[in-house]
């Protein structure tokens, strides 16, 4: 989201980009999905379901009910074979065949991002209903496109965040355990990519948007390995609470300062190798905020970057975070598909170039086959001793 400079419309006046900060209404609960009929037939009354084929069989008997009850008109449509251009076009037809009011997107991040983009390219409003705690999208005013094959493409920022989120718990706890995972790493990356692309800013959004990220990543730390060891349990929803809604709260507060930098560059990256479609956005991610690290490491020489990619370490092997190419399944890719990925995280428009020093393709893959290696004094000691 490129944020506009205020424009000037006499001496008295400015215009400040609209603030985008958060659903209109969120309604969450265990089983809460049957209890928001009413505030779905408000925005509309023939809705269009999109998701995956999967999810749809999943939510459909769930949600039949409800549709009954309240006589709603819906049609459902599956968004492969991506969050893409194609699929978007070829939805948007069906929303003009049907007649449709609302755009209900259940499912992960793909589903939820066509969902949004959709609605907004049709005028009109849009239910998020997320099957995962696997990102943040179900909150957020962007949606990422990618190509059919699942490359990352461009993020497209929205006029506003949704008009309804239904959290439903139980729906999420049918999901499985590596999203929740997933989520965890996706949302620690909200303070280690704000913390740098907000700059030395002073305004009062972006200073509470970054502190927010960090009071995020210190709930994340303390509290996943409980979470993960007792789902549906309290700690539980307190991770799944952070993963959909406080990460998507930064994000809406930050706007353009708070936005991404090399973690989900090297995601970006990462997707236009078919070898990496396996893994999930989340665990791309977790991964890149190991490649950022280093980065700050190599190129800078920052210490609090080699401490805080040792924490993160140690942190993901208690929660299965992927801590190398290798742990997300990429053991085998060739130095040029390395190459390929490094190319396109450091395309001359990738947000990798929000940090504070300029990175080459190089740099980044020495930086994406170390992200594991001791810390840099340790070996230098190690050279020491030997001499
Ligand atoms: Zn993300």
């Amino acid at each position: 989201m490129k944020q506009k400079t205020p424009q000037l419309l006499n001496s008295t006046a400015t215009i400040l980009p609209p603030l985008m900060i958060a659903p209109t209404q969120v309604l969450r609960g265990e089983n809460i999905l049957l209890q928001t009929g009413e505030a779905i037939t408000r925005l509309g009354k023939r809705p269009l379901i999109v998701g995956g084929n999967h999810t749809l069989n999943l939510v459909e008997p769930r949600l039949k009910p409800l549709f009954d009850q309240h006589n709603l008109c819906i049609s459902t449509a599956n968004y492969s074979p991506d969050c893409s251009e194609n699929s978007r076009k070829f939805l948007k037809n069906l929303v003009k065949e049907h007649q449709a009011d609302l755009i209900i997107g259940v499912g992960g991040g793909k589903a939820l991002d066509m969902s949004k983009l959709l609605a907004a390219q049709c005028q009109l409003p849009v239910v998020t209903i997320p099957t995962s705690a696997a990102t943040c999208a179900a909150w957020s005013a962007l949606s990422n496109v990618y190509s059919d094959q699942g490359a990352f493409l461009y993020d497209v920022p929205l006029s506003r965040c949704p008009d309804l989120l239904i959290l439903d718990y139980d729906l999420i706890k049918t999901a499985p355990q590596r999203t929740l995972i997933a989520g965890i790493g996706d949302a620690l990356a909200k303070w280690y990519e704000a913390s740098v692309s907000s700059g030395n800013s002073s305004a009062t959004l972006i200073i509470s948007a970054v502190q927010q990220a960090r009071i995020l990543r210190d709930i994340l730390l303390q509290k996943s390995e409980k979470a993960l060891s007792t789902p549906g349990g309290e700690e539980w929803r307190e991770v799944v609470d952070a993963t959909v809604l406080v990460a998507g709260v930064i994000g809406g507060l930050g706007g353009a300062n708070c936005r991404t930098v090399a973690a989900h560059a090297v995601h970006n990256g990462l997707t236009h190798l078919p070898a990496a479609h396996d893994a999930l956005h989340g665990e791309k991610v977790a991964y890149g905020i190991l490649v950022q690290l280093r980065l700050e490491e190599m190129v800078q020489g920052n210490q609090l970057a080699v401490s805080a990619r040792q924490q993160l370490l140690k942190f993901y092997d208690q929660i299965g975070l992927p801590k190398s190419l290798e742990d997300l399944g990429l053991k085998n890719i060739t130095l040029s598909e390395l190459r390929h990925a490094a190319e396109v995280a450091c395309n001359p428009k990738s947000d990798i170039h929000r940090l504070p020093f300029t990175v080459i393709p190089d740099e980044l893959m020495a930086a994406m086959v170390s992200t594991t290696v001791l810390r840099e004094s340790r070996r230098e000691q190690d050279v020491k001793s030997l001499d």
